[in-house]
């Protein structure tokens, strides 16, 4: 069995090599872990390593292991769907959410964000694949929201999510990252900087297209067991 350390190395190892065939520099790609369905354990071993941020798709599983963790100085990313009844814990217990897709979560989002914290960064989460998945805003209405969210006084706009259909053609993969970041440039505000994009099976794509991103979690921490819902 491989062992979190050398996914972990080899991860790295991955995207280091991705951002010099893209021709960017060692270090620009963030690599956010994505602890899904893994225990407190496995994260803790990965911080060991190095490792500062983390994402957690759902809300009450992130809660207990960050009650677990709080002694360590993780970045906790919130990258899964929102429910509008659960923003007061995400406003609060994370640093990022990247999976913002409505004007009411949004103005939640700031309303609760503690005073005591620094507005919570946010990312848009855009449907770059059509009708292949159901989350996310279609791009026609993706201004409107951003000029909106820009506006809330305790979010901070950084850029824009995606998570395509799975694809094994590069060059599609490659085309649903384009969209993402042709979607960003035509975004006319300040400080976005933020392209969340590539996964476990996508990284080298999504990274030739700008990522600064990128959300890995089974080439991290192995297969995830199955969830039942
Ligand atoms: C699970 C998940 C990931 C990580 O996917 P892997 O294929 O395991 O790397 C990234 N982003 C989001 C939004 C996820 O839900």
């Amino acid at each position: 069995m491989t062992s979190i350390s050398e996914r972990l190395a080899a991860t790295r190892a991955r995207l280091a090599a991705a951002e010099a065939a893209a021709g960017r520099a060692a270090g620009t790609v963030g690599l956010i872990a994505v602890s899904k369905t893994h225990p407190a354990s496995a994260i803790r071993e990965a911080y060991g390593l190095g490792q500062r941020d983390f994402g957690e798709n759902y809300l009450q599983e992130a809660l207990s292991k960050q009650e677990q963790l709080q002694d360590l100085g993780i970045t906790w990313h919130f990258i899964g769907p929102i429910q509008s009844n659960k923003t007061r814990p995400l406003a609060s217990h994370f640093a990022w959410v990247h999976s913002l897709d409505r004007l009411k979560i949004a103005q939640r989002l700031s309303e609760q964000r503690p005073e005591e914290l620094p507005p919570l960064n946010v990312c848009i989460q855009v449907n770059v694949s059509g009708e292949a998945s159901k989350s996310g805003i279609v791009i026609p209405e993706l201004s409107e929201l951003a000029a909106a969210v820009a506006e809330l006084p305790r979010l901070r706009l950084r850029g824009l999510m995606a998570i395509p259909a799975p694809d094994t053609d590069t060059a599609n993969q490659r085309l649903a990252f384009r969209r993402l970041r042709e979607a960003l440039v035509s975004l006319e505000l300040p400080g976005l900087d933020t392209l969340s994009m590539g996964m476990s099976d996508d990284l080298e794509a999504a990274v030739a297209e700008g990522a600064t991103l990128v959300r890995i979690g089974t080439a991290i921490f192995g297969a995830r067991p199955a969830r039942a819902s």
